[in-house]
C-alpha cells in the first residue's frame, strides 16, 4: 500500500480532513497540526467527524457582507435565501444549519464551520489564506 501523501510504501492510516479520506503512512499522518487530530485508526466513518458552528458566525458573517457591500436583502436574494433568516443569523439570533453555513462559507469565502474537538488550530481567515491539506484536498474533490 502507498501512502497517498508521500507516496511511500508503509502501513497505513487512514485519516479524515474536511470530509474526504485519506490513507496515509504515520509520517504523514502525524506531519501537520491540520490532519494530526483526525486520524483514525481502524473503521471508523468519516461520519464521525463532527463539525459545529463557529460561535462568532455572526460576527463573521455581518463583517463579510459589510466587506462586500451588500445589504441583507441582496444577500438574501443571491443566496436564495429567507431575508429574515439572514437577519436572524446575523444578529446571531439564529445559528444556521451544516447546510446553510456551507452555503455562507462559499458565497462570503470564509470558514464558518469548526470541528468540534481539537480544530483550533485550523485557524483561517479570509485574510491571510495559507494553503493547508485540507485546502488542497477541497480542490482535488
Ligand atoms: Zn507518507
Amino acid at each position: 500500500m502507498q501512502c497517498e501523501m508521500c507516496g511511500k510504501e508503509r502501513e497505513l492510516f487512514k485519516i479524515s480532513i474536511e470530509n474526504s479520506e485519506m490513507e496515509v503512512c504515520k509520517i504523514c499522518s502525524e506531519h501537520g497540526e491540520v490532519i494530526k487530530e483526525k486520524v483514525f485508526r481502524g473503521s471508523v466513518s468519516k461520519d464521525k467527524v463532527v463539525r459545529v458552528v463557529k460561535g462568532d458566525y455572526s460576527k463573521i458573517l455581518k463583517n463579510s457582507r459589510e466587506k462586500m457591500n451588500l445589504k441583507q436583502e441582496e444577500v438574501a436574494r443571491k443566496m436564495n435565501i429567507k431575508e429574515s433568516v439572514l437577519h436572524k443569523v446575523e444578529s446571531g439570533m439564529h445559528e444556521p444549519d451544516i447546510d446553510l453555513a456551507e452555503k455562507f462559507e462559499r458565497f462570503f469565502n470564509v470558514e464558518l464551520l469548526e470541528e468540534y474537538n481539537e480544530a483550533k488550530e485550523f485557524n483561517s481567515s479570509s485574510e491571510s489564506k495559507n494553503l493547508t491539506i485540507g485546502d488542497l484536498l477541497k480542490e482535488k474533490s
